[in-house]
């Protein structure tokens, strides 16, 4: 596991990207490994096992939540997510806000977009998130958006996840453009994960996701 982490951490940091080790089913064990090595971006994607790792791992943690996200569970991880990933519809972007409100806290979120052909990835349709964005229904007090993220297909065709990927840059640059100029917290473009990182970081990842490659096969 050290290798391959060492490996892919340097590959990451001479793209100036982040690493984020996914360590959704690894079990205490292996996060301890790493964070002995001195990472400390840890990505889960089940609210309630993140929630036990939480308690059990060190505060300094910084936590990204990389999966769907029900309305319902966002009371559990407000001020314990460093950064939300996957914010794709606007009523659950509209309870993270309350909720952060209520606690007077600001929420750091991305905005997930659909870039795969499959039918099963979540993400917002462009067209809909670019309208919601014009009329102004997604500026919150209290969540800061920090850019996008998103999934290409699985699929060993490397051509087509290049040119999902290639969109999902255009569409980030187009959203900060036309309504993030002047944030300096709209940067981050989450995308790429075991299989396709190197594809992803050519593509101008700053966030990387990655769980397998580094931890080995998930039961
Ligand atoms: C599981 C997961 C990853 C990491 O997947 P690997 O193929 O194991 O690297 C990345 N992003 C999301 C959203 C995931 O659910």
């Amino acid at each position: 596991m050290k290798a391959e982490y060492s490996e892919i951490l340097r590959e990451i940091k001479s793209n100036n990207a982040l690493l984020v080790a996914v360590s959704k089913v690894q079990p205490l064990a292996k996060i301890e490994q790493l964070y002995k090595l001195g990472h400390r971006d840890f990505g889960e994607n089940r609210v309630q096992e993140f929630l036990e790792k939480y308690e059990k791992l060190p505060a300094d943690i910084k936590w990204h939540l990389i999966g769907h996200l029900q309305t319902n569970k966002v009371k559990d991880i407000i001020c314990k997510s460093n950064l939300i990933h996957a914010v794709d519809r606007i009523k659950l972007a509209r309870k993270i806000d309350a909720l952060s409100s209520d606690l007077n806290v600001t929420t750091r979120c991305l905005l997930q977009i659909k870039i795969a052909q499959e039918d099963s990835k979540y993400g917002y349709r462009i067209e809909q998130l670019l309208s919601q964005l014009n009329e102004g229904q997604l500026n919150f007090p209290n969540i800061t958006w920090c850019g996008v993220m998103g999934m290409a297909t699985y699929t060993m065709d490397m051509n087509q996840v290049r040119t999902e990927f290639r969109k999902l840059k255009d569409y980030h640059n187009l959203i900060k453009r036309s309504f993030f100029d002047n944030r300096p917290d709209f940067c981050e473009l989450s995308m790429g994960m075991s299989g396709d990182y190197k594809v992803a970081l050519e593509e101008g990842a700053t966030i990387v996701r990655i769980g397998s490659k580094i931890f080995g096969p998930r039961q």
